[in-house]
């Protein structure tokens, strides 16, 4: 067993991976704990889709950071990752979405992201299944992608290990070792390894860590579906991405059928305290019928989900954690020095983890980020701690309302 490392990074999820990945190459001796296998929890589970404009300037460039880092994947880390860049599609249903496109298109020219108007016959021209009726407005979003979810945190860890980075996979973080002056180690059932840094990249159990460390954490593990179909005849990997913004459901090709989620107004929230210590997200209780009834509630659009014919291949789901403005949630702990987090993915984690990764590793060791994370940092809560049933309810509406808060919030 190591005895010490610069950094212990817990968890090996898309955070987790990332920040140990480029941790590694700035020269650093990393551990990754991981409780599990190595990357096989919430991470391969993700539908993988990009979504670059943002609520902010700075959270559009750090999206938009994370695509080109997407696409140069193999390239940076010698590691396989499949990558479509298909363009999305974003469909307002009612004139207030149609307002919010707007206002989406001005953001993305003022960060350089491409996104425009189109017709909705140019719509239907890229997404022959889309349905005509019912749609207000349209963005299209050439440089938006989508990836094999499992394959980038996977990628990640190998990449970090090549570097040099020690992985331990089924081998916990159980305690710290804090001192006066801060973090001093990190306790494991294979003894202690002395660290002065520990990044929480613990997924669903990031609030149990930061509790471990002495630290709130306000977020809420929230259960996220998808389902994907057996091969339909025409649908192809050409097929955009398309977001529908009031049913909060999307939709895109895989492997030769459709790959359909979304976010429902009553989401199951859960309290991992209260789990056993042996849960892993493949014993997570999905529920199909949330997915039927957010493909019902798009027929206008995707009347394909309505053929009685159509058939699941696979349906997944697993715990994200969500924030009360629906926000990523990172940066150092507060009162505990050498204590840092990289959570609340708000279910857009996986795509942006390569630019936070990267973000992260420069504010640990330069000081500072290139980028501004002051949007999404743990200070911004500083003095508004909500007691547990405000907390879910805020996280519970950020969730419900995802394409509205993710853009505008
Ligand atoms: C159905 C679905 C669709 C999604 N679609 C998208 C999408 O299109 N785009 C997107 O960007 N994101 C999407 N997401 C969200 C994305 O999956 C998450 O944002 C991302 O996986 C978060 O990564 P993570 O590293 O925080 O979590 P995880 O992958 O869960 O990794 C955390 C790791 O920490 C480990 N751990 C926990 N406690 C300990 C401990 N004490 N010691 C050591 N290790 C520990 C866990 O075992 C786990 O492996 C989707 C999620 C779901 C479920």
């Amino acid at each position: 067993m190591i005895g010490s490392a610069d950094v212990v990074v817990i968890g090996s999820g898309a955070f987790g991976a990332s920040v140990a990945y480029h941790l590694a190459r700035r020269g650093l001796r990393v551990v990754v704990l991981e409780r599990s296998a190595l990357a096989s929890q919430t991470s391969p589970r993700a539908a993988g889709l990009t979504s670059q404009v943002r609520a902010t300037p700075a959270l559009t460039r750090l999206a938009q950071r994370a695509v080109v880092k997407l696409a140069a994947f193999t390239a940076e880390t010698g590691q396989p990752l499949r990558f479509t860049q298909s363009g999305a599609l974003k469909i307002a249903r009612t004139e207030r979405d149609a307002e919010q496109l707007a206002r989406e298109v001005t953001r993305g020219a003022e960060v350089g992201v491409p996104i425009d108007f189109v017709t909705v016959a140019d719509a239907r021209r890229r997404l022959p299944i889309l349905g005509e009726r019912g749609i207000v407005a349209v963005t299209w979003s050439p440089t938006d992608c989508n990836v094999e979810p499992s394959e980038l945190p996977i990628g990640y860890c190998r990449a970090a290990e090549k570097l040099g980075a020690v992985l331990l996979a089924h081998m916990p973080a159980t305690g710290f070792e804090v001192g006066a002056s801060g973090v001093e180690g990190v306790r494991t059932p294979g003894g202690t390894i002395a660290t002065r840094t520990v990044v929480d990249a613990a997924g669903a159990w990031a609030r149990l860590i930061a509790a471990g460390l002495g630290a709130p954490l306000p977020v809420v593990a929230t259960r996220h579906q998808l389902l994907i179909t057996e091969p339909i005849p025409g649908v192809g990997p050409e097929f955009p991405i398309a977001r529908v913004i009031d049913a909060n459901v999307y939709v895109r090709h895989e492997r030769g059928g459709l790959m359909l989620g979304g976010y429902e107004p009553d989401p199951l929230q859960l309290d991992m305290a209260a789990l056993p210590p042996s849960f892993e997200i493949r014993e997570l209780s999905l529920d199909i019928e949330v997915l039927w009834r957010l493909a019902r509630s798009v027929s206008e659009q995707f009347p394909i989900f309505q053929d009685p014919t159509i058939r699941v291949a696979e349906h997944r789901g697993g715990l994200p954690t969500l924030t009360t403005d629906d926000r990523y949630l990172v940066g150092p702990l507060p009162g505990v020095a050498g204590a840092w987090v990289m959570s609340g993915c708000c279910v857009g984690g996986l795509s942006v983890s390569p630019a936070l990764g990267e973000a992260m590793a420069e504010w640990i060791v330069d000081g500072a980020p290139r980028l501004d994370l002051a949007d999404i940092s743990v200070a911004r809560f500083a003095g508004h701690e909500l007691d547990e049933t405000a907390l879910r309810e805020r996280c519970r509406h950020a969730y419900a309302t995802h394409y509205r808060a993710g853009s505008d919030r």
